[in-house]
């Protein structure tokens, strides 16, 4: 992992969840009407962000384990981690 420096978070000063960073941690059964929601609310405001891709990277070099990052919740990044780590031993190979 590399290290947090100012230059790392840089992209945090543009994220549009900024001013709403609690709709992105939800709390409840994912499959219960009002949390699911609240993740696809979270989703679509990070369809629109400008640094959703430096977010997910963030959260994939930290094994974040809670919340949405870079429009993933956490068994997307779950399963993006593991489709990396299988694409990387095949090549590899
Ligand atoms: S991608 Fe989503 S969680 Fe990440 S900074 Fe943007 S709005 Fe926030």
């Amino acid at each position: 992992m590399t290290a947090v420096t100012a230059e790392s978070l840089a992209w945090q000063g543009q994220a549009a969840c900024r001013y709403d960073p609690d709709l992105f941690f939800s709390e409840g059964d994912p499959a219960a009407p009002a949390v699911a929601a609240q993740i696809e609310r979270a989703k679509q405001v990070c369809a629109g962000c400008p640094v959703r891709r430096a977010c997910l990277e963030w959260a994939m070099a930290r094994n974040e384990k809670e919340g949405i990052w870079g429009g993933l919740d956490e068994g997307e990044r779950q399963r993006a981690r593991r489709l990396r780590m299988r694409r990387r031993r095949e090549y590899a190979a």
